[in-house]
């Protein structure tokens, strides 16, 4: 059985920057309290280990005085921004670069009077600045059964993306605005290069794949994205966050097992899987 590793994985540019971010800034601040807002990245195991090196996560700003906030490569809202200054915390901006594009656009967007629809999910953290830049007047659709049911507030319309959907769901929205009445439409295009290279790559493997296996945290859309792109190709498809989820049945008579990876996963936990997947097939 061979086993193969999509041609993009590992940590994608926004991660590792972020992740180096936080490493400064607790190298920088010894004795003072470091904290992200959430999870600087949406990896357990990497969250765990940025933690055991004093980075503490909270879930909001309840008590918090004093000390350095990372924000993540998600990025945050203007009134977040606002807030964590008003109470005195030094602010490392680790929101990624491609998110900010796409902040930027909301924005303009919005000064000039467009309807903004966002393909993505309203829960995630990029969604949620991406509509504070919108000041809140942005529509968010997960798919494009959403589109019909919209209400214009103006016949110009502005549409985006959430960096880490595949382009399949996009064209369909595209597809389901054009038969809506309007006078102009603006697409960006804000998927980020790392989600499609990424995307195309594991998709390719799962082609010739027996059982694709996709790794990442449960909380990464990216992950998310890749598990649904690939099991639409491969019926063999699973998602695990780390080696202990793989079970010996899914590589029994396989030929290719591949694997792919979400944008904030370690090389460390893609090895690991490997070597499980090995280990396993030699038994
Ligand atoms: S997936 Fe793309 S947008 Fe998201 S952090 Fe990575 S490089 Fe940035």
């Amino acid at each position: 059985m061979k086993i193969k590793i999509a041609e993009c994985s590992g940590f994608c540019f926004g991660v590792k920057r972020a992740i180096s971010m936080a490493k400064q800034a607790l190298e920088k601040n010894k004795g003072r309290p470091v904290y992200s807002l959430g999870h600087i990245i949406h990896n357990s195991q990497v969250v765990e280990e940025l933690s055991r090196e004093g980075l503490k996560a909270i879930k909001d700003l309840d008590g918090i005085k004093e000390g350095v906030i990372v924000v993540s490569s998600h990025g945050a809202s203007p009134a977040l921004f606002e807030q964590l200054k008003s109470r005195g915390l030094e602010v490392i901006d680790a929101t990624c670069p491609f998110v900010m594009s796409a902040q930027k656009i909301v924005k303009a967007l919005n000064e000039e009077g467009y309807t903004i629809i966002i393909l993505g999910d309203k829960e995630h953290p990029e969604v949620k600045s991406l509509l504070g830049f919108a000041k809140d007047k942005a529509i968010v659709v997960k798919d494009e059964k959403k589109i019909k049911g919209i209400e214009m507030s103006s016949k110009k319309i502005g549409l985006i993306s959430q960096t880490t959907q595949s382009s399949e769901n996009y064209n369909k929205v595209i597809s389901e605005i054009m038969k809506k009445g309007f006078l102009e439409f603006r697409v960006f295009n804000t998927i980020c290069n790392d989600t499609k290279k990424r995307q195309d790559s594991a998709a390719r493997l799962a082609k010739n794949a027996d059982t694709m296996i996709i790794v990442g945290g449960r909380m990464s859309a990216n992950t998310k994205r890749l598990f649904q792109i690939c099991s639409g190709i491969c019926k063999d498809t699973y998602h695990i966050e780390t080696e202990v989820e793989l079970k010996t049945d899914w590589f029994t008579s396989r030929e290719l097992v591949g694997i792919a990876s979400g944008a904030s996963t370690p090389d460390w936990i893609i090895e690991k899987a490997k070597s499980k997947i090995t280990e396993i097939s030699n038994s």
